[in-house]
């Protein structure tokens, strides 16, 4: 258990540090950020969004929205999903529009539109459309995996029923179980060599995310994204050595970078974290992280 929980919050640390850090050169092309910074490797804030040092993005605090709304239903709300009724999943809505209405520091758009739809029509989900291909479904699932650990169903179920509130596209989907069930690997334990073997084994089944020959492209659109953290998760063992290498890629370099050090996190888990970057990081930013972890995998069982 408690290596479980060095991980876990190595995973979700480590999400916020790379969105902080990648947040910084976000938007960029790699060669601007090679003029203005060299190497982009401290957590200093700033970016198109003028952070304060060491602030985190949408990224980390849409994903506390879903960790707040997964903790607050508790058991008994995620009982009942698992049984077919809908309140866990309302509850998942109400707090992205408690989060929207907080005035966040950024929100994608197709994040934006899904919040409206719900706010208005209090539909669960919108209708498939070939836009919603963006990365803001997946970015925001790792509350989804710890709080269903070890129940392979209900993973499945949570992290597309949370994802459909905003995206309904075949490849967000198949990103964020993807993704999510890499994650699970890793808490599980799987050394560098396994890592390596599921992400080949999973882009021969899912083959628009094939990453090797990497073609350098990190967008929002959920192939370059998941593309790049597959890349260089596979390419580098150390958590520092791969989060630099994917948040200088540029680009989506928050959302690159969160996802990478979700899972280069849960590798080393947060006992291995660079401290430096962890001490940036805003205290109670780290506090909801460390209570929601405990919480989220008590949930899980
Ligand atoms: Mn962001
Ligand atoms: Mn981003």
């Amino acid at each position: 258990m408690h290596e479980l929980f060095d991980k876990a919050l190595g995973a979700y640390l480590g999400f916020a540090i790379g969105d902080a850090l990648g947040a910084t050169v976000e938007f960029m092309r790699p060669r601007e950020i090679e003029v203005q910074y060299g190497v982009h490797r401290e957590i200093i804030g700033g970016g198109w969004l003028k952070l304060a040092r060491g602030q985190v993005t949408d990224d980390t605090t849409m994903s506390l929205a879903l960790g707040s709304a997964l903790l607050q239903g508790g058991q008994r709300d995620l009982q009942r999903f698992a049984d077919g009724d809908d309140a866990l999943l309302r509850s998942i809505g109400r707090a992205y529009v408690l989060w929207f209405k907080g005035k966040p520091v950024d929100c994608g758009n197709t994040c934006r539109r899904g919040i409206m739809r719900f706010m208005h029509e209090g539909t669960l989900a919108g209708a498939y459309n070939p836009g919603d291909a963006g990365n803001g479904a997946l970015m925001r699932n790792l509350p989804a995996v710890l709080a269903t650990l070890g129940r392979d169903a209900d993973f499945i179920r949570l992290s597309i029923a949370q994802a459909h509130l905003t995206h309904h596209h075949p490849l967000s989907d198949a990103a964020t179980l993807g993704i999510g069930e890499l994650l699970r690997q890793l808490l599980g334990g799987a050394s560098q060599g396994e890592c390596q073997s599921w992400a080949a084994q999973w882009v021969s089944e899912n083959p628009a995310f094939r990453f090797v020959p990497y073609r350098g492209r990190a967008t929002a659109y959920v192939v370059d994204t998941v593309q790049t953290v597959l890349h260089y998760l596979t390419l580098h063992d150390d958590f520092e050595t791969a989060l630099v290498a994917t948040v200088n890629q540029g680009d989506d370099a928050d959302t690159t970078g969160a996802l990478l050090g979700m899972l280069a996190g849960a590798r080393c888990g947060a006992g291995a974290l660079p401290q430096r970057w962890l001490h940036r990081l805003h205290a109670d930013i780290v506090r909801s992280i460390t209570d929601q972890t405990s919480g989220l995998l008590a949930l899980s069982g």
